[in-house]
């Protein structure tokens, strides 16, 4: 089937019957709860403004993680929640979740950070994943730090923590979880936008296919707000954030390479340089954020405060912007709270429920996706069967249990390293996950955007490649590359 006939199917699906669950936004929390949903045999639909994973879910720092930092703040609770999650989904998608140690040097003079307290925390976070972390926590003296990371600042070190994350790649977690969804029945559709909604009995959504102008028309007995930073602003929403930005650089391994992560901090903040092949990547910032949520960008300063914290904890590389292959910026979707400074806001979620057959699920982290959407659908669950008592019963939630997908759809597609830029792994981004842009395939299905220092070339392939798929005239094709160049890919 052509990629145009799939979205008429799709839209066709959409607007045919009532569904169970009606999902807006297609992120990470999206993608999970109609995963969950689809896998417990509910009729769901979801749809994104703009591509799949365009928003917060492809702009993070890619970790699954309990979270040191949060640690540090005394939230266990939220610590304990995303370790176990994070095993959960090296289990269930071990091509998107690979075992990534740390290292956390600490300096005399640092009240912040101190060697002592960080042992203790290493060792409670290995507890807190249920004794199962992906590694097991150690320590080390200042000699073996500077052995294993040479040119780290050596100046007033003390030694340093070794403790284990999980590495994984955002949008294409998104996308698999997608494909997964659509593998149990969900239909799924890009660049929809909802626009309104009414209730009578069930809900009546009015949404536009952005691609067509087309308007359409979707019932369904439930809806999901997954919006993420656009939650605040869908109709019926009660959500209220606070939005704060982060941006992360990516430079050549040529220029720093450190064999771990590095752990580095800039008075309670922390920031990482993350191997990624052969890549480093670097971040990030955190401050409040009131401009466009369709357009955000990494101005000079967010660049040169990461680099400023860097070039301090790698003296002698001392890199410069000119030496950045790419930049993204993504905002985090904190529930409100005026006080304090961003990097203190909870990153916990919240599940509402605040009209009948309505639920806004927002904030939590791309670690946590898994567990939100089960609690999200148990409680959409309970709501059916007492609004809906003849309805067939919900299946328990298998998400945990269940690979993600079968090894052979996700070789040379997926996974956390950006696969060979061929025409049959464009091909396959256009017929079986949805790309309609340019833009959908080299920043999130392949990630060549962010890693290859000759992306621009590279697009040009990837229009040859999509154009016959899509039936692209010369026009469109040019119209294609220029809105590659325009979205100046991730800011
Ligand atoms: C800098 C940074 C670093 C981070 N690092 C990590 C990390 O390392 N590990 C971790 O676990 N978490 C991390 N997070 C948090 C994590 O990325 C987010 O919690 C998560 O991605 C939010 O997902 P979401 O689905 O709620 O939002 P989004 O991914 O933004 O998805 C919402 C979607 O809704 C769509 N939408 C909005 N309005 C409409 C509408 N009217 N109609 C249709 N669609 C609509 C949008 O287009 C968008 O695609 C980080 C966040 C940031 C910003």
């Amino acid at each position: 089937m052509t990629p145009t006939r799939q979205r008429e199917t799709a839209r066709q699906r959409l607007t045919d019957g009532p569904l169970d669950v009606f999902i807006i936004g297609g992120g990470i929390v999206g993608a999970g709860v109609a995963r969950d949903a689809a896998m417990r045999g509910l009729r769901v639909g979801l749809v994104d403004q703009h591509d799949f994973a365009f928003g917060t879910s492809s702009r993070s720092t890619r970790l699954l993680h309990g979270g040191l930092r949060y640690l540090a703040q005394g939230r266990l609770g939220l610590v304990h929640e995303a370790s176990v999650e994070k095993t959960i989904l090296h289990r269930i998608a071990p091509h998107l979740a690979e075992p990534l140690p740390f290292l956390f040097p600490t300096y005399r003079g640092n009240r912040h950070w101190v060697l002592w307290q960080l042992k203790i925390g290493v060792k409670l976070y290995d507890i807190l994943c249920q004794g199962r972390n992906l590694g097991r926590s150690t320590w080390l003296d200042s000699r073996e730090v500077l052995e294993r990371v040479p040119g780290l600042s050596a100046t007033n070190l003390t030694g340093a923590v070794r403790y284990f994350d999980g590495l994984t790649n955002d949008a294409r977690l998104v996308l698999d979880t997608l494909r997964s969804a659509e593998r149990s029945g969900a239909v799924l559709l890009n660049y929809a936008k909802f626009h309104a909604a009414a209730r009578s009995g069930g809900w009546t959504c009015e949404l536009e296919d952005r691609v067509t102008g087309n308007a359409l028309r979707v019932r369904s007995r439930t809806v999901v707000n997954a919006a993420g930073p656009w939650a605040e602003q869908v109709p019926h929403s009660r959500v209220k954030l606070r939005l704060t930005k982060g941006i992360h650089l990516v430079v050549d391994r040529a220029r720093l390479a450190p064999p771990d992560s590095v752990v580095m901090t800039e008075g309670k903040r922390i920031l990482f340089a993350i191997p990624w092949r052969e890549r480093t990547v670097l971040g990030t910032t955190d401050t409040d954020y009131a401009g466009s949520l369709d357009h955000v960008t990494a101005e000079a300063a967010d660049v040169d405060y990461v680099l400023q914290v860097v070039n301090r904890f790698f003296p002698a590389a001392c890199l410069r912007p000119a030496e950045v292959i790419s930049v993204w910026a993504g905002l985090r979707p904190l529930i409100a709270s005026p006080r304090g400074k961003p990097s203190d806001i909870s990153r916990s979620h919240q599940i509402r429920n605040p009209e009948p057959g309505w639920w806004d699920v927002a904030g939590g982290k791309l670690t946590t996706y898994r567990r939100m959407a089960e609690q999200t659908i148990d409680a959409i669950a309970r709501w059916l069967s007492r609004n809906y008592p003849r309805a067939p019963q919900v299946a328990p939630c298998r998400t945990a249990g269940q690979p993600l997908l079968p090894a052979a759809e996700t070789a040379g597609v997926s996974g956390i390293e950006p696969p060979p830029c061929t025409r049959d792994v464009v091909e396959h981004y256009c017929a079986r996950e949805w790309a309609v842009h340019v833009e959908d395939v080299m920043v999130r299905r392949a990630s060549w955007q962010q890693y290859c220092p000759d992306a621009r070339q590279r697009a040009e392939r990837v229009a040859d490649w999509m154009g016959p798929r899509l039936r692209w005239t010369p026009e469109i094709r040019a119209a294609e590359l220029q809105r590659y160049r325009n979205a100046g890919a991730l800011g």
